[in-house]
């Protein structure tokens, strides 16, 4: 890491992080609180072996941010946070989540925690013993469950208004979709593009997964490696980790769509989010059309229903068509101008509290 914890900070504008060890359970957390101006600030705990303390520490910095962009231009009442646990996944145990739930307790609710990789209600559940503040817990503990199925039909509508976008019509029949990523979200989204009549493309490291998405749906076909990003096809639908869309592989892309549910798609949104505009990518901002997680597990805080859910979710549809008009009229990557709606409600907003 070139700079420090606070030169970062004050680069993304965060307004805290915190740092968790156990060394009895084995727990290293950081906690990313982002902007907490429109709510507590919500986001998943992502459990991931990183290579290092450093390349754990940005992830959970530009996770947040890309939390506070998602809920502000969803229209919630909620800030931007987000939680790595660096460890392996095998390490998972009661004790470790339920540590962890002890310093999301200590923070009276300024962070709220949910799932992520690797993360499941079933270790939502375990939070819940020792924190109020978490949400995605079980069904049967009075919770919405696991949030993929929302976030998968979010990327599919917003899929559907990119390709209204470029097509004039936003049936997906008969187009080529690659899903890299067959995971939670993933494997729900080729439920849907399959039912829609896509024609879809599967990768992903684990074995395990492909096998399970291959018994379940029968059509998909299988590429591995690195051909994904030089194959001929109508959308790419990122739904592994994030940075997969840089300048290498845009080099590669021939798609005439990227639309996904991963979180920070674009390895520098500065560089990748133009150079995707000069190759006549259009590129579905990630913050708006993966909120419908966000969306489900906001209501359980407020009172849960589903129908209202799936009604909000829908709204993805409306929200990327918009965003890309905004792009055309001020000639703006469709990152930037998702970014620039999300900014102002931060900035209505504060201005609001400001007068109070
Ligand atoms: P998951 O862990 O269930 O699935 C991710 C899948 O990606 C796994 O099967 C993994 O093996 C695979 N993968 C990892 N690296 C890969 C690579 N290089 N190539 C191909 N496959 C690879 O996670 P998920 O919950 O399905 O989430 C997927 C993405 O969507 C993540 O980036 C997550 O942050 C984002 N997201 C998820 C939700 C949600 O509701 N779960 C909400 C918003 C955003």
């Amino acid at each position: 890491m070139q700079q420090t914890v606070f030169e970062l900070m004050q680069q993304m504008g965060h307004e805290q992080v915190v740092f968790c060890h156990d060394p009895h359970s084995g727990l290293n957390a950081i906690i990313a609180i982002h902007n907490t101006t429109l709510g507590s600030a919500l986001g998943g705990t992502r459990l991931w072996n990183y290579n290092s303390h450093s390349e754990g520490i940005i992830d959970a910095l530009r996770l947040s941010r890309g939390m506070t962009y998602k809920a502000a231009i969803s229209g919630l009442n909620l800030g931007g946070g987000k939680a790595v646990i660096i460890a392996d996944p095998a390490m998972k145990s009661e004790a470790l989540w339920r540590r962890y739930g002890k310093f999301v307790d200590s923070l009276n609710g300024k962070y709220i925690t949910a799932e992520d990789v690797n993360t499941s209600a079933r270790d939502m559940e375990y939070i819940a013993l020792e924190t109020e503040h978490v949400t995605g817990v079980p069904e049967y503990m009075g919770g919405s469950g696991d949030p993929s199925p929302f976030t998968a039909y979010g990327v599919f509508v917003g899929m559907k208004a990119s390709a209204k976008k470029v097509w004039g019509n936003d049936s997906l029949s008969g187009k080529k979709v690659l899903v890299q990523g067959v995971g939670h979200v993933g494997q729900y989204l080729v439920g849907h593009l399959i039912e829609e009549g896509a024609k879809v493309y599967v990768s992903d490291i684990n074995e395990l997964r492909i096998r399970e998405t291959v018994e379940k749906f029968r059509t998909v076909e299988v590429i591995s490696g690195d051909a994904i990003f030089s194959l001929d096809i109508d959308i790419y639908a990122p739904c592994a980790l994030g940075a997969t869309v840089n300048s290498d592989s845009i080099a590669k892309m021939k798609c005439p769509i990227i639309a996904g549910a991963a979180n920070n798609q674009l390895a520098d949104e500065n560089v990748h989010g133009p150079m995707l505009i000069e190759k006549g990518i259009l590129y579905a901002p990630d913050f708006l059309i993966n909120a419908g997680g966000l969306i489900n597990v906001a209501a359980e805080l407020d009172g849960y229903n589903r129908e209202r859910v799936m009604g909000n979710v829908e709204k993805i549809y409306e929200r990327t068509l918009d965003i890309y008009n905004l792009s055309d009229s001020e000639k703006i990557h469709t990152q930037a101008a998702a970014m620039r709606i999300a900014e102002k409600r931060l900035q209505d907003i504060a201005n609001v509290k400001a007068r109070l």
